[in-house]
């Protein structure tokens, strides 16, 4: 295939998810290798293990179809003619993070399904690891420090978080993060693919609010889901990426 075909193939967000559309859902997912240095992370739990926030039709839709599409464009990509320089760019870069920070940096001349995809594809990677079956109450320590310095307490912290969420117009996901320079925490919301990377800002903490999130679930009811979400937060993996300082 040469590279113009390619990028027509998977070029367009309806012919990335066709592309996808031939892979089946795959919950056990190969790790990264130096052929395929960016790949969809397993899920951390069966697909019915976050019941009653989401069910396995849900879990398996999201996980199965929409998030492994990105995985699928970012790998097709990653294997195309070395030469292009957007292979170039992939492979000039350690890991996903790096990759998504590149892609907006330097490829918006070849079009945004690039970093649309990484970037998503990183934002859904780090979104499972936010939940666990076992998940819900409130953090410990530190980071319970942070949030009762920064908000006012937890309680106040929840509201927030859940109101700006359910207020992000249209698609997009909603973060708690900590300042690179002062380790203020705060909360944030962004569009579409748009994700704190390389933004100065660590995520901590993030909620999608797509509509393929929560719309086998809970129909419209965006804030149903975020509530049924506080419940099922891993705060351990939160308190893990809170000691990160860049
Ligand atoms: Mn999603």
């Amino acid at each position: 295939m040469k590279r113009r075909e390619f990028l027509s193939a998977v070029g367009t967000t309806a012919a990335g998810l066709a592309l996808a559309g031939t892979q089946t859902a795959a919950w056990a997912q190969e790790t990264a290798s130096p052929k395929h240095p960016f790949v969809q992370e397993p899920l951390p739990y069966k697909p019915d293990a976050l019941a009653p926030l989401f069910s396995e039709l849900q879990v398996e839709t999201h996980y199965g179809k929409h998030h492994a599409a990105y995985a699928t464009y970012i790998d097709a990509l990653s294997q195309f003619t070395p030469a292009m320089e957007i292979t170039v760019m992939l492979r000039g870069s350690k890991d996903l993070e790096a990759l998504v920070i590149n892609a907006r940096e330097k490829a918006r001349e070849l079009g945004d399904p690039l970093f649309n995809n990484a970037a998503q594809l990183w934002n859904h990677n780090f979104f499972w690891q936010c939940l666990s079956p076992t998940g819900g109450g409130k953090p410990e320590g530190e980071l319970m420090r942070a949030i009762e310095r920064d908000f006012g307490g937890f309680d106040q912290f929840s509201e927030q978080f859940c109101t700006a969420s359910t207020r992000q117009f249209a698609s997009g996901w909603g973060w708690l993060v900590k300042d690179a320079r002062d380790g203020k925490l705060s909360i944030l919301t962004t569009s579409n693919a748009e994700t704190p990377l390389g933004t100065g800002k660590i995520p901590l903490l993030t909620a999608d609010v797509w509509e393929h999130t929560y719309y086998v679930d809970y129909l419209n009811r965006r804030a149903d889901y975020l509530a049924a979400f506080m419940d099922k937060i891993n705060w351990e993996f939160v308190a893990s990426q809170f000691v990160k300082t860049a």
